[in-house]
C-alpha cells in the first residue's frame, strides 16, 4: 500500500476531515480524534481478507517515518503551536 494522493484520496480526506470538524472538537479532544480515525481504520481492516489486512497494516508501519516528516512539514508551514497539551 504506497501512499497515495490521488483525487479520490484528496476527496476522502477532505470528506473525513470536514465530518470531524463538524463534531467541532476541544484542543484537547487530539486524542479523542485519534481513537475515532483508529476506530474508523479497524472497521474498514475488517471489511478487508487476513492477507489484505496484514498487508496494509505492515505498509502502515512502514510509513510512518514519512508520515512524521509530513506532519514536521504541515505543522511548521501552519506556524501553529500544537493542540495536544
Ligand atoms: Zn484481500
Amino acid at each position: 500500500m504506497p501512499m497515495d494522493d490521488s483525487a479520490k484520496v484528496q476527496q476522502l480526506k477532505y470528506a473525513i476531515s470536514k465530518a470531524i470538524d463538524e463534531c467541532e472538537p476541544e484542543a484537547d479532544d487530539w486524542h479523542l480524534i485519534f481513537a475515532a480515525l483508529t476506530a474508523v481504520f479497524t472497521f474498514y481492516l475488517a471489511a478487508a481478507c487476513p492477507d489484505c489486512r496484514r498487508k496494509t497494516t505492515d505498509a502502515l508501519k512502514a510509513n510512518i517515518p514519512v508520515m512524521l516528516n509530513n506532519a514536521a512539514k504541515v505543522a511548521a508551514m501552519s506556524g501553529l503551536p500544537p493542540i495536544c497539551h
